[in-house]
């Protein structure tokens, strides 16, 4: 039997673990195939570190939290925080994409919402949202939120409720591989969301931990 294949479209190469992280290390343990594509190297995270440097240190926690997740590939597209929109046109990154896909044929996609309000996870889910109007894209796509507090735009969209009480522990072990941003202000921040969220959406939805996503298509 073909295993599921999930595609993970991200801005930078953290989101995807606070997006999707429990789901990502659930569905690998069920046996599914998931691969990464990440948009950026997040090389302006640290301004005061040589961009190559820190590219070469956030590539490194990428591929070292791939593996406490249990994923299959990571796809770096190489764009430049900050620039997505422009660099999306000027390094083709829609065809790339296309193709991309094509060749990993997902059952699922899951990608950035547009609650968020960071401009690079809004291009990204606008790239993925004209390649589904455009009828590139044939699977499911799932959306989740890494920045927004509260959901106000998606009420009325189909939900996807995962429990991931038994991986969450895994979902916060990957996240420690970003030692480069482990303990940011801002991302000490996420981290206490992150787990109010999953015991949020556990709470509503009768479990210890959940992660809800938002269906697109
Ligand atoms: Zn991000």
């Amino acid at each position: 039997m073909k295993k599921e294949k999930i595609l993970v479209l991200c801005a930078h190469n953290d989101d995807q673990i606070i997006g999707c992280g429990g789901t990502f290390a659930k569905y690998v343990g069920e046996g599914k195939i998931v691969k990464t594509v990440i948009f950026s190297f997040g090389e302006s995270s640290h301004p005061h570190f040589k961009p190559e440097i820190i590219k070469k240190e956030r590539v490194k926690e990428a591929i070292e939290s791939d593996r406490v997740l249990g994923g299959k590939k990571i796809t770096f597209l190489g764009l430049k925080d900050a620039h997505f929109k422009q660099e999306i046109k000027e390094k083709n990154i829609k065809e790339k994409l296309i193709a991309l896909i094509d060749k990993e044929k997902p059952d699922k996609i899951f990608t950035h919402s547009d609650d968020d309000f960071h401009p690079d996870h809004n291009e990204v889910y606008f790239l993925v949202k004209q390649l589904v109007e455009e009828g590139s894209v044939n699977c499911d796509v799932y959306l989740f939120d890494v920045w927004n507090v509260v959901k106000l735009k998606k009420r009325n969209l189909p939900k996807l409720v995962v429990d991931i009480s038994d991986t969450y522990k895994i979902k916060v072990k990957a996240l420690q591989e970003h030692k480069t941003q482990y303990n940011l202000p801002g991302i000490i921040g996420l981290r206490w969301k992150m787990f109010m969220n999953a015991l949020i959406q556990g709470w509503n939805h009768g479990c210890k931990y959940a992660e809800v996503f938002y269906k697109l298509k």
